[in-house]
């Protein structure tokens, strides 16, 4: 069969010039694709698409912009099994992942902006000055660079691209050079629901060449990045030499906390979907178990019996419940990190054996609960982003908290236990953007999400999200009997004829 290639979408039209790349599956190590990786022009070219199209796109009106992304969701609802199957190729997600949750919660998405009717502008009265009016706007920022990771590549996409356009901006998405395509469809699906040449563009390539000529460009009026802690502070100083709006979704080591008075039957899936959906290829994966002392070793039993249960195979097959890991390089960082933690004394309580049952040239890492882990640790501290459970016993709610806020990241918790007001007294004192109560990973278009402290600046998701892709902007309407001017326009012209203020 021929191999496909994927260009770059530039100004409405599919670029094959620059370097090729081959795109392998991490399932099994077969080819899926080329990909054309963008050099630095390309990129300034993507830009200047999108400088020239941001004219004619701000001024659509909200209405107009949200019809494109109604059509855009049910294009993409027609081809979800597509999708679904690309996704999961360039991944090595299980494809019931990809086809019940990644693809369906990205089309909600944008079913949900598409329905917003929200307003754009507002009064204000100045209580200094009566007789004045104020008109607040939320502006568009302009052209809005978004780059995004591998792990959940249509969901990023759509969460970066959808608000951004409705908000009145135009974008250039870069998609990771590992997992680009169903950005890339997108583009194409934007294209066929009415987006003018321009509007969108997606630039595929690497951090080094791509994302850094996106985010040093000075046309960008804001950056929307998602990834890896370390490289957000790149990203960062990269952006500087120009002043742009930034915001930032990065890393997380957030802490699932069970206590003993919690229904313990819905705390063992709660634990195990909070850290084995995606192989704990997610940011807000509940990585740190801190399960109460009377209960650890019982609790931590039945995870292993649960664990056992998973079923090890081809990612794409239906029944498959562990993904494979997306990149031989997160593969090795993955066991590194595991025999660092075993040679400082924290004891591989339970692998999984999954030898022989995952195809052959496929990456992947066996679902792993390390027990012994002190605070001290790098495997509590830094994040694995792998099937890797850490557990801590606490005792009571004061070390609970004190040990889940022991950590440089704040992205998501989960709290576990019958009595809701110990619930609400936990989640209002964890230092993260989410926090579930009784329930994990759920997540919805309505509500914000993002980090505190190193997991990041500012929201995506809800209104808030929206209203990170504007700009705030003041009219001040002056009172026209000019019943004030004497006493402003004195303090530079006072009228001594009459005695007026001086
Ligand atoms: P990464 O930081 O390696 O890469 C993310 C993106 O940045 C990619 O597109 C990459 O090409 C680009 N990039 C790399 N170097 C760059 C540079 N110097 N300038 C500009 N762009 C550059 O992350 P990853 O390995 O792709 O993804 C995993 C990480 O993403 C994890 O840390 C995870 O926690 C984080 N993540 C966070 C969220 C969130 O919402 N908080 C969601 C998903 C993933």
């Amino acid at each position: 069969m021929e191999q496909k290639i994927y260009g770059n979408y530039v100004g409405g039209a599919w670029d094959l010039e620059g370097e090729r790349k081959e795109l392998t599956c991490p399932a099994d190590g077969s080819s899926v694709a080329a990909v054309v990786h963008a050099s630095a022009d390309k990129c300034a070219e993507a830009v200047e698409a999108a400088e020239g199209a941001f004219p004619g796109w701000s001024s659509t009106s909200l209405s107009q912009r949200r019809r494109v992304l109604s059509r855009l969701a049910s294009m993409i609802e027609e081809r979800s099994e597509e999708f679904s199957l690309l996704e999961s190729m360039c991944t090595g997600k299980v494809i019931r992942q990809s086809a019940l949750m990644d693809i369906p919660l990205a089309v909600e998405c944008i079913r949900y902006y598409a329905g917003l009717n929200v307003r754009m502008s507002g009064r204000r009265n100045h209580p200094e000055y009566p007789g004045t009016r104020g008109i607040v706007q939320h502006a568009p920022m302009g052209v809005v660079a978004a780059i995004a990771p591998w792990n959940v590549p249509f969901l990023m996409a759509v969460w970066k691209t959808v608000p951004a356009l409705l908000a009145g901006n135009t974008v250039v998405l870069k998609p990771s050079q590992h997992t680009p395509l169903t950005a890339l469809e997108l583009a194409r699906e934007a294209e066929r629901a009415g987006l003018p040449p321009g509007v969108l563009n997606v630039v595929t390539g690497t951090g080094d060449t791509a994302g850094r000529a996106l985010s040093g460009d000075r046309r960008v009026n804001m950056l929307s990045f998602t990834g890896s802690t370390s490289t957000g502070k790149k990203v960062q100083e990269q952006a500087s030499g120009t002043i742009k709006k930034v915001t930032m979704e990065l890393g997380g080591k957030s802490p699932n906390i069970v206590f003993a008075d919690a229904n313990l039957d819905r705390a063992v899936r709660g634990v195990m979907f909070g850290i084995f959906l995606n192989s704990g290829q997610l940011c807000e994966s509940g990585s740190r178990l801190l399960v109460e002392e009377s209960i650890g070793e019982a609790f931590i039993e039945r995870l292993v019996m649960a664990a056992e249960r998973m079923k090890a195979g081809n990612p794409m097959e239906m029944d498959t419940d562990i993904s494979a890991i997306t990149t031989r390089d997160q593969l090795h960082k993955i066991g590194g990190m595991v025999d660092e933690g075993a040679s400082k004394g924290a004891e591989i309580y339970y692998r999984k054996d999954i030898a022989g049952s995952v195809p052959e040239g496929g990456f992947y890492y066996p679902p792993t609960i390390l027990t012994g882990v002190t605070r001290d640790m790098s495997v509590a501290r830094e994040e694995i982003f792998g099937p890797v459970l850490t557990c801590t016993e606490f005792s009571g709610e004061e070390e609970a908290v004190g040990i889940a806020n022991d950590t440089s990241y704040g992205l998501a918790a989960g709290v576990w236990t019958s009595d809701m007001g110990r619930a609400m007294r936990v989640a209002g004192r964890v230092q993260a953007g989410t926090v579930w109560v009784n329930d994990y990973h759920m997540l919805s278009s309505a509500a914000p999400r993002g980090g505190f402290k190193e997991s990041g600046i500012g929201r995506e998701l809800g209104i808030e999200g929206l209203m990170e892709f504007t700009q705030t902007r003041h009219i001040f309407v002056g009172d026209s009997a000019g019943s004030l001017d004497d006493v402003a326009y004195g303090l530079v012209l006072p009228d001594r004829e009459h005695g007026k203020p001086l």
